[in-house]
């Protein structure tokens, strides 16, 4: 439908532009709905969203004016390095994973010789490195996956040339949820001298707490590892937007810093990507990641990895459809058809009002706090009838 801006002058009243609002997004599925099963984001912890609210007008690039906000963007990213077991690490809080990749990429760039232009990424990386790569001019050398979906080592190694810049793993591929051998990375790294980032972005606030929770796998911070990415927005239960980059030392973390000299909060030397930045989702990361601490987000994991294993077992009961991992190492499900192309099974589901994420190979369901097990299972009878 095409737009007509309104011609009128006069102001709308606030109750009548906000029940206007409500009505313009009656359609659009919110988590509480049910019905969303692909998304790695999920509903804000109430805490969060009351923090979030506290602190809607302050800009924290401008950190000279919010000195209290600014010491609780340090806590925070020490927090979390803490729990990948390195408090020495410096951070923001920022947009989301692509701003983060976007940031270790950066950082990676300044601190090598020109001529080198590769980065090594196993071929199930975010789109967010081709943005990144498009962005600073880098070229990208794609490693296969092995069956499990984690980066094949050996070729990893095999492509390391002059022009390398920079080696990245997963800790959570966005397809399956896989995880790469991130300590034989970080000695990859180290044994050629390259930059090593971690995109962890789903697995950021996963990884610390699967050990605690009862599952194999867990978090740490090798030597060789130089930034991660980890996002609050993803399984923090953080609100929209929040992400966080995590360098090795407050010394790599300034590598990317601008000197702006103009602000009310005075001079400073800003590492980010944009400039103005939300003091609120600061605010808000603070708030959930102190409440929940690292018990309450052991709680998250485990359920979402109960759900996980619920899942599994049922979807091996319908014999339309095979679960890509039978044992994913999160809480991520890769789902192929068996008989018909995958996209076509996702399209029939979206009819019955289910949204998943899909590839031609499979498409995800991602257990997410606001998944459930009777929706689950609303969702299992009407894949039982989309494939029989
Ligand atoms: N990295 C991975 C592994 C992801 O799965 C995603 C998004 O799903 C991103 C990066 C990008 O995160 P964002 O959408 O928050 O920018």
């Amino acid at each position: 439908m095409v737009y007509t801006p309104p011609t009128r002058k006069a102001t709308i009243s606030g109750r009548d532009v906000l029940q206007e609002l409500d009505r313009r997004l009656v359609g659009d599925l919110s988590f509480d709905g049910g019905k969303i099963l692909g998304s790695m984001c999920s509903s804000p912890h109430p805490v969060a969203s009351l923090a979030f609210s506290r602190a809607l007008e302050c800009n924290i690039g401008d950190e000279g004016l919010v000195p209290g906000l600014a010491e609780l963007e340090r806590e925070s990213c020490t927090l979390l390095g803490s729990w990948w077991g390195n408090s020495e690490v410096a951070g923001r809080i920022v947009t989301g994973g692509t701003e983060a990749n976007i940031l270790a990429l950066w950082t990676a760039k300044i601190r090598a010789d020109s001529e080198k232009v590769e980065v090594l990424l196993p071929s199930t990386a975010h789109y967010s490195f081709d943005k990144a790569a498009s962005l600073m001019g880098l070229s990208l050398v794609r490693i296969p996956a092995d069956a499990s979906g984690r980066v094949r080592l050996d070729l990893l190694e095999a492509a390391v040339g002059t022009h390398t810049l920079a080696v990245i793993g997963i800790a959570g591929t966005t397809d399956w949820g896989a995880v790469d051998d991130v300590e034989a990375l970080a000695a990859i790294a180290l044994r050629h001298g390259l930059y090593f980032h971690l995109d962890a972005s789903f697995g950021g606030f996963v990884l610390p707490f699967l050990s605690q929770a009862g599952y194999p796998g867990g978090a740490s911070w090798p030597e060789g590892l130089s930034s991660l990415t980890a996002d609050p927005h993803k399984m923090g239960r953080g609100p929209i937007p929040s992400g966080m980059i995590l360098w090795k030392d407050s010394i790599l973390a300034r590598t990317t810093a601008t000197d702006v000299h103009y602000l009310s909060g005075g001079r400073l030397k800003q590492n980010t990507v944009v400039g103005t930045r939300s003091g609120a989702a600061v605010a808000a990361v603070w708030a959930v990641m102190n409440h929940l601490g690292t018990e309450g987000y052991t709680d998250i994991v485990r359920e979402a990895m109960e759900l996980t294993s619920f899942l599994i077992l049922a979807l091996a009961e319908i014999p339309g459809v095979d679960c890509v991992l039978p044992r994913p190492a999160m809480n991520v499900v890769g789902v192929r058809a068996k008989h018909m192309p995958t996209p076509l099974l996702v399209t029939k589901l979206r009819e019955k009002g289910w949204a998943l994420s899909s590839w031609e190979h499979s498409f995800r369901i991602v257990l997410m706090p606001h998944v459930s097990r009777a929706s689950l299972q609303l969702f299992l009878t009407d894949l039982q009838e989309a494939t029989g």
